[in-house]
C-alpha cells in the first residue's frame, strides 16, 4: 500500500530523517515509537507531503506520490497528479483537527464535497453512516467545542475516513485525551485494524502496540533502528537503545 525509500529530511543542515526505508503492506498495522524528537512525526509529514523531503521516493498504492530525487535530480510529478493522490493518504494529528466553526457533520461533509466532487447528499449520507459507525450519530450538530476530546478526535478520523484512504496515519491520536478517553479511540483504532486499513500508527501506548499492530517500528535519531513483529521487538529487543526506550515508558 505504501512504499517508502531513501527518505531523507534535513532542517538547518542536520538530518532529522536518514536513509528510512519502509514499506507497508495492504492491511497491515505498523506502530512506530520512539524517543521525543528522533523523526516521527516528521516521517509522517514527510509522506503526506506536509513536509518536502530532500531525498527519497514514496508511492502510495503503486503509483509515485510527490517527487522522486535520485543522485540530485529532482523527478517532480505533475501538480495535478499529486493532488489526485493526496486524498488517499488519512492523516489523523495528535490533536484539534477540526475546523472549530463548523459542526461534527459539515467536518466530515465539506472535504468530500471540496476535494472529491461528490454531492452534498452523498457526502452527508457518508458521514452520517460515519459519524453513527463511531458511535458519534447524536452528535453530529454539535461545534467541536461542544465535544469532548475524545469524540473530536473520533471525528477528525471520521473526517479522514470519509475520503477513502488507501492508508491512514496517526500521529500520537490519544496524546492530548484524558486517560478516561483514551481507551474509546484505542478501541476505534483497533476496530479499523480488523476490518482491513492499512495504518501507520505513532504512539506511546505500548500495550497498543503489542496488541493491535502487525509490525513494531523503533526510530532513533531519525533512522529505523529496529523492528519486527511487536512480540520480539518489545519482549526480546536487541538494540540497547530500544531496551533503555522501553524501560522508561513502561
Ligand atoms: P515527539 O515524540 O516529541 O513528537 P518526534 O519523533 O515526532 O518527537 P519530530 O517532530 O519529527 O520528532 O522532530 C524531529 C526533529 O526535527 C526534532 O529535533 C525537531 O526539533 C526537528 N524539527 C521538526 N520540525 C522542524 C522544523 N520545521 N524546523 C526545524 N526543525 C524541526
Ligand atoms: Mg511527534
Amino acid at each position: 500500500a505504501l512504499s517508502v525509500s531513501g527518505l531523507t529530511k534535513r532542517f538547518k543542515g542536520s538530518a532529522v530523517l536518514d536513509d528510512v526505508y519502509l514499506d507497508v503492506a495492504r492491511g497491515e498495522v505498523v506502530a512506530m515509537i520512539g524517543p521525543s524528537g528522533c523523526g516521527k512525526s516528521t516521517f509522517l509529514r514527510c509522506i503526506t507531503l506536509i513536509e518536502q523531503p530532500e531525498a527519497g521516493f514514496i508511492s502510495v498504492a503503486g503509483k509515485p506520490f510527490g517527487r522522486e530525487v535520485v543522485g540530485g535530480t529532482v523527478h517532480r510529478q505533475p501538480r495535478r497528479a499529486v493532488d489526485a493522490m493526496r486524498p488517499k493518504i488519512g492523516m489523523v494529528f495528535q490533536a484539534l483537527n477540526l475546523w472549530p466553526h463548523m459542526t461534527a457533520l459539515e467536518n466530515v461533509v465539506r472535504p468530500q464535497v471540496v476535494v472529491l466532487k461528490r454531492s452534498r447528499d452523498e457526502a452527508t449520507a457518508r458521514a452520517q453512516k460515519l459519524l453513527a459507525d463511531l458511535d458519534l450519530a447524536d452528535r453530529g450538530d454539535r461545534l467541536p467545542h461542544a465535544l469532548s476530546g475524545g469524540q473530536k478526535q473520533r471525528v477528525a478520523i471520521a473526517r479522514a475516513l470519509a475520503m477513502d484512504p488507501e492508508i491512514m496515519l496517526f500521529d500520537e491520536p490519544t496524546s492530548a485525551l484524558d486517560p478516561e478517553l483514551i481507551g474509546g479511540v484505542l478501541a476505534l483504532l483497533k476496530d479499523l485494524a480488523a476490518g482491513g486499513m492499512t495504518m501507520i500508527v505513532v504512539t506511546h501506548e505500548i500495550g497498543f502496540a503489542a496488541n493491535v499492530a502487525d509490525r513494531v517500528v523503533f526510530m532513533h535519531g531519525g533512522r529505523i533502528a529496529e523492528e519486527g513483529p511487536p512480540g520480539r521487538v518489545l519482549k526480546q529487543p536487541g538494540d540497547p537503545r530500544l531496551q533503555a526506550f522501553l524501560s522508561l515508558i513502561r
